[in-house]
């Protein structure tokens, strides 16, 4: 018999990524259940009886959104991540995948690439603190099942993510697609926040969904990094951006009264590659011009 596979967080981005070639699993988003409501998640349970659960559904959205509502942000993580793990144990769901962020990794270590084992090893930057321990708890509560239950339960944690199903508001893009954004709309010149100078990881939101297929597939346990090896300053993003988007004369801007965020948070992936050894990421080049070509095609000037 098939494994049920039930999705939460379906309406996002990595959730639409995966829609496209996971089509066989239920996604839900909170317009069906509120995660943070415990009766909705056991509600949730009984209507699907899921075997396996990826569990993607998160408060996510940029700095700003971060900085101005820190209690909304630990509050509705720490409900949603609980409720759901508590629900998956009373319900004896087999396999569990959980998504937590580089992001949530220290603000700064000794030595990078960080690697899995350095999640625990000082506080999550500032703009991200409260977004970063909700995160932690789940990992923490993840392994705690893993130790007290001899649970096959999982989690990744991937770099900041891009795709042509992110969402393009002000309050809740994220870089690529804002930066994307700004380039279809500009004439001469854009202006982004910062100095330009810290070092970001990015990644196609579809190779997440690969590596989550993968996983459901091969039926592989574990808790792993997901990033490209290739790291950038965010000034050579935006000029990759600019090629891709075939505006290079575009000059860029930089307003640096507003925060740059962590100065890095590269992560090293060699655990997972030693499990999926063929894994290609999409180069930036190739995603961010997917991801132009579909805004272009949906957006009016
Ligand atoms: P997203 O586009 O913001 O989507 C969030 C999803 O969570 C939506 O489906 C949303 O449903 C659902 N959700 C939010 N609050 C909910 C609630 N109270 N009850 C039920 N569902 C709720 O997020 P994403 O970018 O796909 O991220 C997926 C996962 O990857 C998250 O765990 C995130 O932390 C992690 N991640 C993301 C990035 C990134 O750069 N995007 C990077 C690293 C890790 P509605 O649409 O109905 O609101």
């Amino acid at each position: 018999m098939d494994k049920k596979i039930l999705v939460t967080g379906g309406s996002g981005l990595v959730g639409k990524h995966l829609q496209d070639i996971l089509p066989e699993a239920t996604y839900v988003s909170s317009s069906a259940y509120d995660l943070t409501k415990m009766d909705e998640v056991k509600e949730m349970m009984i209507d699907f009886e899921p075997d396996v659960v990826i569990h993607l559904a998160a408060r996510v959205g940029g700095i700003v959104d971060n900085i101005n509502y820190p209690v909304d942000y630990l509050e509705e993580n720490i409900l949603m991540n609980t409720n759901v793990l508590k629900a998956c144990h009373e319900f004896n769901v087999e396999k569990v995948i959980a998504i937590l962020s580089t992001c949530i990794y220290p603000d700064v270590v000794d030595t990078y690439p960080m690697r899995e084992e350095d999640l625990f090893n000082g506080p999550p930057t500032e703009t991200n603190f409260s977004y970063g321990f909700a995160k932690r708890c789940m990992a923490a509560h993840i392994d705690s099942y893993k130790k007290q239950y001899d649970k096959k339960w999982s989690y990744l944690i991937p770099c900041n993510l891009y795709g042509e199903y992110d969402k393009y508001e002000e309050h809740h893009s994220h870089f690529v697609s804002a930066l994307i954004k700004k380039i279809y709309e500009a004439d001469n010149s854009i202006e982004l926040w910062g100095t330009g100078k810290p070092l970001r990881q990015f990644m196609y939101g579809g190779d997440l969904a690969r590596v989550i297929k993968y996983m459901i597939d091969n039926d592989v346990v574990g808790n792993f990094n997901v990033a490209p090896e290739w790291v950038h300053s965010i000034n050579d993003l935006a000029e990759i951006g600019k090629k891709a988007c075939l505006k290079d004369k575009l000059v860029v801007n930089y307003d640096n009264t507003k925060p740059d965020g962590q100065f890095r948070k590269d992560v090293d992936s060699s655990k997972l590659l030693s499990v999926l050894k063929d894994f290609k990421f999409t180069s930036l080049e190739d995603g961010i011009g997917k991801v132009y070509d579909k805004f272009s095609k949906r957006y009016d000037r």
